[in-house]
């Protein structure tokens, strides 16, 4: 009897396993045809200088509304993109579509900032140089008006801090981004090592303002460290006014998150 419950447990973890297993399969093969035929389309989400409350930035979130599964977190899809070469397509996608949206919105005056993530596959990738100039070129815009994020537990990985491809894109003049900032494990002399341009500390430090007394003081001496190494702060995932404020009282330079605006398609957020 024993042995006949053991072996019942056994095929239900067994099914379980294998549903997912085949739902990471078929996502994957719907991500390739979704890509194929330009059904991925991109939200912008605002962001706002505190001293002037202007939007002086848009960053660039990519989404997938699946035909059965309705929306699919870039939290799910990216990783699954990243064990391939699907990555690279979408990168390149990506930031083809979003520069030509900012040139044509700079041309009808709007003067804002554009950043995009970028994962460490892309970055491995020598020819995310040439791709990233020739964009900017195609659409009209600076360098300097593009910033590229790199998550923070991405960036500390030894290849990629000595990575060349790094290295050129700072060279061709487009800005750094450090992401989701205090989740990795680096240090103030790694830091400054990097010649970043902007930090962005993580929402779930952002989050607990107002209600814990940690989450003040870390986001505190964040903001100390990286003014100490002349960095610009981004708080992201700000919810409401309260945190607004105390962000604003601690230093903190920029803010994105629903309270100031929500990733919206580009047709919504510049009616
Ligand atoms: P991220 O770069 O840190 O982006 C911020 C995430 O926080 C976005 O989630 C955004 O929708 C969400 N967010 C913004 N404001 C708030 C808020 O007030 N409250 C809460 N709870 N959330 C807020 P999203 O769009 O689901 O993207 C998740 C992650 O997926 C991004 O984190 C980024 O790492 C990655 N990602 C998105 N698009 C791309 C892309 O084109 N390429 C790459 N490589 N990664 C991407
Ligand atoms: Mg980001
Ligand atoms: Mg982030
Ligand atoms: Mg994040």
């Amino acid at each position: 009897q024993a042995k006949t419950r053991g072996r019942s447990r056994y095929e239900f973890f067994d099914v379980g396993l294998r549903r997912r297993m085949q739902r990471r399969l078929r996502l994957e093969q719907d991500l390739r045809d979704a890509v194929r035929h330009g059904r991925l389309w991109t939200a912008y989400q605002p962001v706002v200088d505190l001293s002037t409350d202007r939007v002086v930035a848009v960053e660039a979130l990519l989404r997938w509304n699946h035909p059965i599964h309705g929306p699919v977190s870039p939290t799910e899809f990216i990783p699954l993109a990243e064990e391939s070469d699907l990555i690279n397509l979408l990168g390149a996608h990506m930031l083809r579509e979003t520069t030509r949206e900012l040139g044509i919105r700079r041309e009808r005056g709007t003067e804002v900032d554009l950043k995009i993530n970028l994962s460490t596959r892309q970055l491995d990738d020598p020819a995310l140089v040439t791709a990233v100039e020739h964009a900017l070129a195609a659409a009209g815009l600076p360098p300097s008006a593009l910033c590229l994020e790199i998550t923070e537990s991405a960036l500390m990985r030894d290849f990629v801090l000595a990575s060349e491809t790094l290295t050129a894109l700072r060279e061709l003049g487009v800005r750094l981004a450090i992401d989701d900032f205090g989740t990795g494990y680096s240090s103030l002399a790694q830091l400054q090592r990097l010649t970043l341009d902007t930090l962005k500390i993580d929402r779930s430090f952002v989050n607990g303002l107002g209600r814990s007394r940690d989450a003040e003081a870390i986001v505190t001496s964040i903001i100390a460290m990286a003014h100490a190494v002349e960095l610009t702060v981004v708080a992201e995932g700000v919810e409401n006014g309260e945190q607004l404020e105390l962000l604003r009282e601690l230093g903190c330079d920029q803010a994105q998150g629903y309270y100031l605006g929500r990733p919206l398609p580009a047709r919504e957020l510049w009616a």
